[in-house]
């Protein structure tokens, strides 16, 4: 077999690896072989249902076209094969492949792809791998088929970023701020300032402030949903725990649905090092953790639903009927809920005002870019509020962390609490809550009030609150039993409602069963959970041997 086509990429033989003849023959066996011819178009951006190709003969150069014309990303040849992240989440392709010399392709289908990658170790290992490596470096390169054009001051802009970035998403993001010539881009595509953020798609168009929901639309991201088929399980939730029962579920034959309101990784994906979950020495970054387990749940085959809320419940019949907030359906004879809890938000004046624009509630990567050289302020004294700041002193210059109360909270781990006190700059203030936030457009003073009733008045842009979390169950009201802080019941939990339960004719809830058969709940949703990534993990995989008995029953 030939050598490789060296690559403006990183060419590592695993990104882009040549197959053996062996290898080719499994795939030949299972896709069809065709000729192609100079010029030839195999798929574009934004193209659905775009199939693979491994080539026999010829080359094919893979580019990005982008305002300014073309990119050129990689060029194959004999042996090598085509595809990244987005043939296993089946969304829209974000590169063009032309062929350059005539030759013989493989052609085969995503789903046949996707097929072949469950039955065949080899094959799905060096595939998948290539995937992922491949999606790495078009994010690295900013080589997405999505522009972005925002502000560094813009709440807006920083949502639609962190919306695409945990998603693993490439795109090019330009700062209006700091790019003087981005007027020319803003001119030729006639959008006024007060528009922005905008986001150019080269196959969909100019999309001027838009939702996530409808970002995610014009991306693709959920263009595999079948809206119409009833499924063995629906999980509403893509966090931790949810995601582990999709890699479960859907690894041992369910057809599985995960929905999901923001980005997949839920609260750990706001967590920039997660140091206590097994197997990870050094620590691994919430994002990282989610972005391994989606791929990993759309390896198996299920299916990702991206900015969709679920707003209601139907559990008056079967199959239930799980309603989104755009008024859509879906049905699953199953479903577990995996919605965890959101941020507390303290009763501070102007706190909404200045979220995204000085108010944060995780500190990732990218909110540690926004602070750097600068003062921050964390208010919190549990796990999160520490990781936060012992992550947000590597770049900003002093770090003030006001707790409430008077001592860091029992739950935090002692490697933590050691971390926060020996770190020169990390200032700790107990006794202490913010009392005044003010500024223009950003946050730009803050007020804090101490023990001995002292205030301070600080110049200060940024503040990462982390003061725990609620769960998120108002739609499940009439349909599950709670407990009386809205956490949701199981198992023998269930005879402890505050409110009188409904008891079901096919006897006492099983572990994680809600009072509703056939409805399980797992993670920190689930009264008595105990607020770890590990623990959710392990609810939301041992939550899939009781759908599997609960489908056995129907
Ligand atoms: C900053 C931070 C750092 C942390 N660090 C650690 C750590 O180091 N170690 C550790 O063990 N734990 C840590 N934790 C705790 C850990 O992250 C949580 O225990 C874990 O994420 C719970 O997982 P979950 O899947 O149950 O819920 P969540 O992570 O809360 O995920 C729930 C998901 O459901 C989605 N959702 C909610 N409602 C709906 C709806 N109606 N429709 C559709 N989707 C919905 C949400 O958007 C979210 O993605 C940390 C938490 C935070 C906030």
């Amino acid at each position: 077999m030939a050598s490789p086509v060296p690559s403006v990429l990183d060419m590592s033989t695993q990104a882009f690896p040549t197959l053996t003849e062996a290898q080719i023959s499994r795939v030949r066996a299972v896709g069809k072989v065709r000729q192609v011819t100079p010029g030839e178009i195999l798929f574009r951006p934004g193209d659905t249902s775009v199939p693979f190709f491994v080539l026999l003969s010829g080359a094919l150069e893979i580019v990005q076209p982008d305002v300014s014309g073309e990119r050129q990303i990689v060029k194959h040849g004999p042996g090598h094969f085509t595809g990244e992240m987005t043939m296993i989440s089946g969304q829209r392709c974000l590169v063009l492949g032309r062929v350059t010399e005539a030759g013989d392709v493989i052609e085969l289908s995503g789903e046949g792809l996707r097929s072949l990658i469950t039955r065949d170790a080899e094959l799905s290992e060096i595939f998948m791998r290539a995937f992922i490596l491949r999606r790495v470096e078009l994010i690295k390169h900013g080589y997405g088929a999505a522009i972005l054009l925002g502000s560094r001051y813009s709440a807006k802009t920083l949502e639609l970023r962190e919306f695409l970035t945990r998603n693993g998403h490439p795109y090019t993001y330009v700062d209006l701020d700091l790019d003087r010539t981005s007027q020319s881009l803003l001119d030729r595509f006639e959008v006024q300032r007060d528009e922005v953020p905008v986001v150019i798609c080269p196959s969909h168009g100019v999309l001027r402030n838009p939702t996530i929901q409808k970002l995610a639309e014009n991306l693709g991201f959920n263009n595999r949903v079948d809206e119409t088929q009833v499924r063995d399980l629906i999980i509403v939730g893509a966090g931790p725990s949810g995601l582990a029962a999709a890699v479960y579920g859907a690894s041992e034959g369910l057809d599985v649905l995960v929905i999901e309101t923001g980005y997949p990784g839920g609260q750990a994906g706001s967590s920039s090092k997660i140091e206590n979950y097994l197997g990870f020495p050094v620590g691994v970054s919430g994002q990282e953790l989610a972005t391994r387990a989606l791929t990993q749940a759309e390896k198996f085959g299920a299916n990702m639903m991206i900015a969709c809320n679920v707003v209601r419940l139907d559990c008056a019949r079967r199959p239930f009927k799980v309603v989104l907030d755009n008024g859509k359906a879906l049905s699953a004879r199953t479903i577990v809920i995996a919605t965890g809890a959101q941020y507390n938000k303290p009763p501070i004046p102007n706190l909404k005002k200045f979220e995204g624009q000085g108010v944060y509630y995780g500190a990732t990567y990218m909110e540690g870019q926004l602070c750097e050289a600068e003062d921050a302020v964390v208010v919190g004294g549990g796990n999160s509020a520490g990781q936060a700041a012992v992550f947000l002193s590597q770049t900003a210059s002093k770090v003030h962390m006001l707790v409430r109360s008077g001592q860091l909270s029992d739950t935090m781990s002692r490697y933590l609490i050691q971390r926060i006190e020996q770190n020169p700059a990390i200032d700790l203030h107990y006794k202490t809550e913010i009392t005044d936030m003010d500024g223009g457009n950003h946050l730009e003073r803050v007020t804090w009030r101490d023990a001995n009733a002292q205030t301070t008045v600080r110049d200060i842009r940024h503040v990462f609150i982390m003061a725990g979390a609620s769960p998120r169950t108002d739609w499940l009201r009439g349909c599950v039993a709670l407990d009386d802080k809205g956490f949701i019941l199981t198992g023998p939990d269930v005879d402890t409602a505050p409110e009188p339960v409904e008891r079901s004719a096919a006897g006492p809830p099983q572990m994680l069963e809600t009072s509703l058969p056939g409805v399980f709940a797992v993670g920190d949703v689930r009264s008595g959970n105990v607020k770890r990534v590990a623990s959710a993990v392990g609810e939301g995989s041992i939550a899939i041997s009781l759908v599997h008995r609960a489908l056995a029953q129907l």
